[in-house]
């Protein structure tokens, strides 16, 4: 943890959820995240934000997308702006995932944009970073995440309280995860590069039984959880050992 700064837990649902099973997650999220001392997130299928939102509204639970496209509208089919997640009652955006990197040949220059695009519609951007296993197996993990950082962070992303997600991208829905020493090493350099009041979240395989131990890591101020988030009790658990 970073002294001063209200940790941050995000869940990531991906492309799970209908209607009902999302409601119902959503307000087991709000019913337990009373008295948690870290912010919670929770970020749906664009199907489900207006719904989502709707629900949490009034409980310590916020909304997020888990995408928005850089331009505030015009002819981009199946695309949402960053002013219609925020319409539909969203208040962060994630952006620059590495499935979206992977699946969607997402540039560090479009995720600049994007979180440009984020900003200007009042969203919080949370911009994911994170190395490949050759590229760890290389050495050349921080410099990946040094590079991605310098070319996806917007001037102004620290002062519009932008956030910076570390996920290695073998640690995804993997069950595994990098040493506690990696982590550290690895947001000891992002510190480095983001400045003092940037949030840094750590994701890849965060659970229940090792959230407390990696969120007491230096320079650590929350977790973005992927399929530990589409379980209410596991994803307040971890938010509570945000302390
Ligand atoms: C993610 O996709 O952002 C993520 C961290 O997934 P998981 O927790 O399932 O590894």
């Amino acid at each position: 943890m970073t002294p001063g700064l209200r940790p941050l837990v995000a869940g990531n649902w991906k492309m799970h959820g209908l209607a009902a099973d999302g409601l119902a997650l959503a307000r087991a999220v709000a019913a337990g995240g009373e008295g948690i001392h870290a912010e919670i997130l929770v970020c749906p299928p664009a199907t489900l934000v207006a719904a989502v939102a709707a629900a949490l509204a009034g409980s310590p639970v916020a909304t997020g997308g888990q995408d928005c496209h850089a331009n505030p509208k015009g002819a981009h089919t199946g695309d949402i702006a960053a002013a219609m997640l925020a319409d539909a009652g969203a208040t962060y955006v994630i952006l620059g995932h590495s499935e979206r990197r992977a699946d969607h040949a997402e540039t560090d220059a479009q995720v600049k944009a994007k979180a440009i695009a984020a900003i200007a519609a009042g969203l919080t951007p949370i911009v994911c970073v994170g190395e490949t296993l050759a590229q760890r197996e290389a050495g050349q993990a921080e410099s990946v995440v040094r590079n991605q950082v310098t070319g996806s962070l917007p001037e102004g992303f620290a002062a519009a309280g932008g956030v910076v997600a570390y996920e290695p991208v073998w640690a995804i829905g993997t069950g595994k995860t990098p040493t506690e020493a990696d982590i550290a090493a690895i947001h000891a350099a992002l510190r480095q590069a983001v400045g003092a009041t940037t949030r840094l979240l750590y994701g890849g395989s965060v659970k229940p039984g090792n959230a407390a131990a990696i969120l007491a890591l230096p320079d650590v101020d929350g977790a973005l959880v992927g399929g530990a988030s589409l379980v209410a009790e596991d994803f307040l658990a971890i938010a509570r050992a945000a302390g």
